[in-house]
């Protein structure tokens, strides 16, 4: 369950928790036409809070509505400072923040144009996704018997809420049958991502995940990983990645604002390289933890004070 907060922004005021409702006949309820975003905001060493890249994932929030022809009502700014402002007035040191664009009700039909774009922004406390023992010691992956759509089917960039429906299915079958993640391939086979997460395999010393022209979302923490692993002197290689590729890879871990990074120890019931959170796991692992919660200092740029 969701620990309740008590305000949630909504179409430009912040209201009570219990007070932030919508018509039964808003059209995104019906038929998924609505973008979102998922954000955290970190305490850092010094005991203040900055939303990690609220700057890239508001443009991806922007660029997902583009795509899914949503007209937006806000500027950018304005989004990025209502992010900021339910943080604040919830008081919360750490948080997931869930902006989502939706259209409200007035016609039903498809089409649809004439529905006002709205906006909801919440916040609440949320902490490892795959679990703090994933974090540690890896998770359990099956590839899921739902494939990725191909990109010309559904937009894979955009975070458009009706694309969630595949990752549902493949995440409810995988954890019905005692996994704790779901691999997805594309329609050709290769490996496209996780449920909620972007893919990496260490093979013979290299970092390799698939290229952003696939099936993908363009993670925002896949985007910082392969930034840090540079710096690192660890260069990733953007190639199409097959599934029997997974099963001899030496390390493996998922990527993802919810899941951070989380190391993989088992696909389909084979063991990933020891069966625990490989080297360069841990090495990646421990500067995307220490970036965000400000034990190092870099990348300036990156954090939106609260
Ligand atoms: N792929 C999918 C399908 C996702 O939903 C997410 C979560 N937004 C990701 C990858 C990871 O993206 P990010 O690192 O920006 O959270």
């Amino acid at each position: 369950m969701v620990d309740k907060v008590e305000k949630i922004w909504m179409d430009g005021q912040l209201v009570d928790w219990d007070a932030a409702q919508v018509h039964v006949l808003s059209h995104t309820l019906h038929y998924g036409l609505g973008a979102f975003e998922g954000i955290r905001c970190y305490e850092r060493e010094d005991g203040r809070s900055a939303v990690f890249r609220l700057r890239e994932h508001v443009e991806r929030l922007f660029e997902s509505a583009l795509i899914a022809t949503i007209p937006m009502r806000w500027s950018q700014d304005e989004v990025v400072q209502a992010c900021l402002e339910t943080v604040r007035v919830n008081k919360l040191k750490e948080c997931y923040l869930r902006p989502l664009v939706f259209l409200g009700d007035g016609a039903m039909g498809l089409f649809g144009r004439g529905n006002a774009t709205r906006l909801t922004i919440a916040a609440w406390k949320w902490g490892a996704y795959l679990g703090d023992e994933g974090i540690d010691k890896g998770i359990r992956c099956k590839i899921s018997s739902y494939s990725r759509p191909g990109i010309n089917s559904v937009m894979s960039k955009a975070k458009v809420v009706g694309n969630y429906v595949n990752s549902i299915l493949a995440k409810r079958e995988v954890v019905d049958a005692g996994y704790q993640e779901a691999i997805m391939l594309d329609p050709q086979g290769y490996v496209a991502e996780g449920s909620g997460e972007n893919i990496f395999i260490v093979k013979h010393g290299q970092i390799i995940t698939p290229p952003l022209s696939g099936a993908i979302l363009g993670g925002i923490t896949r985007d910082t990983v392969i930034q840090l692993c540079a710096e690192l002197k660890l260069p990733v290689v953007e190639r199409q990645i097959s599934r029997d590729e997974l099963y001899v890879a030496k390390e493996i871990f998922l990527t993802g604002t919810a899941a951070e990074v989380t190391p993989v120890r088992e696909i389909d019931d084979r063991t990933i390289g020891a069966g625990a959170r490989g080297p360069l796991t841990k090495q990646i692992q421990d500067r995307f933890f220490a970036l965000v919660r400000g034990k190092e200092v870099a990348h300036p740029e990156w954090f939106s004070f609260v």
